[in-house]
């Protein structure tokens, strides 16, 4: 079997409504699909996540000018293989960001490819799935006016808790005093419900501030606290880690092995966070997920992408063992990005759904989806 064409999709799609997260507004949703075809009528998808506010067509750009050409008439299995030469045969320039994203594309369809090809789900290609179903956290809680919102952010939460979820994640880093005047307004809301929050600064802070909104933030009993600094201070994120008494969790914003391995060192994190559209594909998640074992870290992957990278993610979750082994031991949760975007759920003929509070793993083959190429034919830029 051989790659013959590699198609870069950019989707876009403006956004009604405007949201805001720490570092700035959101004003439409993108998504950079690849479609790798191969001459045996197999063809694979994958998706490179922009990372924050980047726009999707660096990503593409680096398919169509740096990999097309390394990947054309290779053999499409060859997936450890072609991550190496694409790894380095752009170090120079690349290593992060939005190359790395555009490999992570790539080696997501390459996957896909090879699960299609095997007929077996990519769960089973990584070692065989730990589990069918997961439990999805709602990722929520952006701004529309940006501070002073806490009363319509308890309201959120009591909808959320209404399509079945359990668990949340607030998004914070709009000044101290905003944060905890929302974080008390939502523990309000749902006290007593059996509710387990998280909170995901966006790395608003520096380590003074982002100790402090740690300290007040200790009476919420949170599953983590998420990218309290920028990625690149690894000694404050340590310095978190010993002086508060909830999970520091981090790791969107970092890239590959080597980049794991300086988080991982630097014992900055409790819970690594791999996105699989930019942290190098399923190749380098599992690389990934082998160092955090060996360093007693927790993964739980991040997931802000659409359909193709929420599939993808489902069939990395499947596969992830657990980092401390117990029979009762805390299983990775799907964070399930509940902000508006015009295409996510459209692009999937059968998009992800929660039922009982769960969601299914697919065990279809590949990463287990059916694109609509209508959606991306209409919000094709
Ligand atoms: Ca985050």
């Amino acid at each position: 079997m051989k790659i013959k064409h590699i198609n870069v999709h950019v989707i876009k799609s403006e956004l009604e409504v405007p949201f805001a997260f720490s570092q700035g507004w959101v004003n439409q949703r993108a998504a950079t699909l690849i479609e790798i075809i191969t001459n045996e009528g197999i063809t694979g998808w994958g998706e490179c996540f922009p990372q924050g506010l980047e726009p999707p067509e660096i990503a593409a750009a680096a398919v169509e000018n740096c990999f097309s050409e390394i990947l054309k008439n290779q053999n499409p299995l060859d997936t450890e293989r072609l991550w190496f030469e694409m790894y380095n045969g752009s170090r120079d320039f690349g290593r992060k960001g939005s190359v790395m994203a555009a490999i992570s594309g790539i080696d997501i369809a390459l996957w896909d490819i090879a699960g299609k090809f095997y007929n077996k789900p990519v769960s089973q290609l990584l070692g065989g799935a730990f589990r069918e179903t997961v439990q999805p956290y709602a990722t929520g809680f952006y701004r529309i006016k940006g501070q002073g919102e806490s009363s319509r952010l308890a309201e959120e939460a009591l909808s959320h808790y209404e399509k079945g979820f359990r668990l949340m994640k607030i998004k914070l880093g709009f000044g101290l005093q905003d944060d905890m005047a929302v974080m008390r307004a939502i523990q309000e809301s749902i006290s007593g419900l059996g509710v387990t929050l998280m909170v995901d600064t966006n790395h608003a802070y520096g380590r003074r501030d982002a100790l402090t909104l740690g300290h007040k933030l200790s009476e919420f009993d949170l599953r983590w606290y998420e990218e309290p600094v920028v990625p690149e201070d690894l000694e404050s994120y340590a310095e978190l880690r010993r002086s508060l008494p909830m999970a520091i969790a981090g790791g969107e914003n970092e890239h590959g092995l080597y980049g794991f391995k300086s988080l991982f060192a630097a014992g900055a994190v409790d819970t690594a966070q791999p996105d699989i559209g930019s942290c190098g594909g399923f190749t380098s998640a599992r690389h990934i997920v082998t160092l955090a074992q060996a360093f007693g870290v927790e993964i739980n992957p991040h997931v802000w992408g659409s359909a193709i990278a929420q599939a993808a993610s489902l069939q990395l979750i499947a596969a992830l063992p657990v980092s401390h082994h117990s029979i009762f031991s805390r299983q990775p949760i799907l964070e399930y990005d509940q902000s508006a975007h015009p295409f996510r759920r459209e692009l999937a003929e059968d998009p992800i759904e929660i039922e009982d509070g769960l969601v299914t793993i697919p065990s279809r083959p590949g990463i287990g989806i059916s694109v609509n190429k209508k959606t991306i034919e209409r919000f094709k830029r």
